[in-house]
């Protein structure tokens, strides 16, 4: 059974445009205790008792120079060495601006730990939501808050370009080998998790040693509990710049 009482809706990340329309859909989707968090020095975000934290400073690269390095297929494949003069590497030597885009991605995760510190005791069963998400009100994910209440991590993703919403149908992809997937690899648009599993954050982040993205999630929720109780789910989520329906619509998606 669903213990409502202990769920915590911890909404982070960055406010954009749309996404005083997207809240409504994650209000309707996921009808729970809500909280949120947002940087200090951006346009205040239009929600209740919002807690504003510094933006965290880089002086390393999370995931180029983290001593801990993700088992996974597809840091392998973005992250391999030059081995010149024919051999140019993964996509992190050549690609333009990766560097710079990744460099801080475990932003997210900062955020994600400074909001649940500031949480009641009594919440237990936590889910962090991107602010920029569109979460559809068209699929039932009690079943996987249930999983979460019982011990396990559940990371949901699901864009794509030019898409006119979420998709409506939730899809685990267990044991999989397709090219969003890898055993080190969680997805990181919406999350459910146990809330004594998301520790060690900051911790993390003073040694230099925070991955970024998918990594860091997997590193946080498992790798430093040294299990793999984890479910990726693909579907019932979309990034809102993905998207190409009008806002008024995303209500009904
Ligand atoms: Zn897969």
């Amino acid at each position: 059974m669903l213990d409502e009482s202990k769920i915590a809706i911890c909404i982070s990340g960055l406010f954009r445009k749309g996404c005083d329309t997207s809240l409504k859909n994650i209000y309707k989707a996921l009808p729970y205790d809500t909280f949120y968090l947002h940087w200090e020095g951006y346009d205040k975000p239009n929600v209740p008792n919002c807690v504003f934290v510094p933006e965290p400073k880089y002086d390393y690269h999370c995931t180029l120079d983290t001593k801990t390095k993700p088992d996974c297929k597809i840091y392998r494949s973005a992250y391999r060495p030059p081995n010149p003069p024919h051999d140019r590497g993964g996509k992190m030597w050549w690609k333009p601006n990766y560097y710079n885009n990744t460099k801080e991605c475990s932003k997210q995760l900062l955020a994600h730990y400074y909001l649940l510190n500031t949480l009641p005791e009594k919440y237990e069963t936590i889910v962090r939501i991107r602010y920029d998400l569109l979460v559809s009100t068209k699929v039932d994910f009690r079943p996987y808050l249930e999983l979460a209440q019982n011990g396990v991590c559940v990371g949901f993703a699901g864009s794509y370009q030019g898409m006119r919403g979420p998709e409506q149908k939730l899809t685990p992809h267990i044991n999989c080998n397709c090219n969003n997937c890898s055993s080190w690899y969680m997805w990181d648009n919406m999350y459910f998790h146990p809330r004594h599993k998301f520790k060690n954050v900051q911790k993390f982040h003073d040694e230099k040693n925070l991955l970024g993205a998918e990594w860091g999630l997997y590193q946080v929720l498992c790798d430093q509990w040294k299990d793999r109780n984890f479910l990726n789910v693909w579907g019932g989520v979309a990034v809102l710049r993905y998207l190409s329906s009008l806002p008024e619509e995303w209500i009904n998606l």
